[in-house]
């Protein structure tokens, strides 16, 4: 890699933060979808913003997918929000330890990947013991930026992560901040 070894490393998770939903009972039929059902036909994807892409790529971050859409997300997600193919993080490999109890899949092998850079991790499903761990074991600057699931991505999520970013001295284009959110997505089950 020649590009800038501080970049910050942004992981995104795909159900919540880019489709949302708002009930238990919307995020299994989120999840059960998600890994079964990708074709054209999927509901769930007329709640993708297609104009977050833009936004994400405002944040000036490497965006990395971290979701159990895999590759997916970016044959199938990233099209429609305007987003190139993105890497993948890979499920914990088992004889690596796998996951210990009561922590995300995602957080050690975001941990790994990131080896000290500072890192993003927005999700849906974000635990005291990730960021216990985090804090243990990462010794750059991350934030662990919890989003809500009913509503996804919001305007002010977008500005906490500029926020952030502005204060570990990544400035971000002010696209991804101040531009107003398009609020077109209904929360789940919504008219
Ligand atoms: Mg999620």
């Amino acid at each position: 890699m020649t590009s800038s070894p501080e970049r910050p490393l942004l992981f995104l998770d795909v159900d919540g933060p880019l489709i949302p939903f708002g009930s238990s009972a919307g995020q299994k039929e989120v999840a059960a979808a998600s890994s079964t059902t990708v074709d054209q036909g999927n509901p769930l994807l007329a709640r993708l913003d297609p104009g977050i892409g833009a936004r994400l790529i405002a944040l000036g971050c490497q965006l990395v997918w971290a979701t159990t859409w895999m590759e997916e997300a970016s044959e199938v997600i990233a099209p429609r929000i305007g987003l190139p193919r993105l890497p993948v993080l890979e499920w914990p490999d088992a004889d690596a330890g796998g996951t210990p109890r009561g922590l995300h899949w995602k957080t050690r092998p975001m941990v790994e990947w990131a080896a000290g850079r500072p890192f993003i991790w927005v999700d849906d499903e974000i635990s005291a013991m990730d960021r216990l761990w985090v804090d243990a074991s990462h010794p750059g600057p991350s934030l662990l930026h919890q989003v809500e699931p009913t509503k996804g991505l919001s305007g002010a999520d977008f500005c906490a992560l500029a926020g952030w970013l502005d204060a570990q001295g990544h400035p971000t284009s002010r696209a991804a901040c101040t531009q107003g959110m398009t609020e077109r997505r209904r929360p789940y089950g919504g008219p």
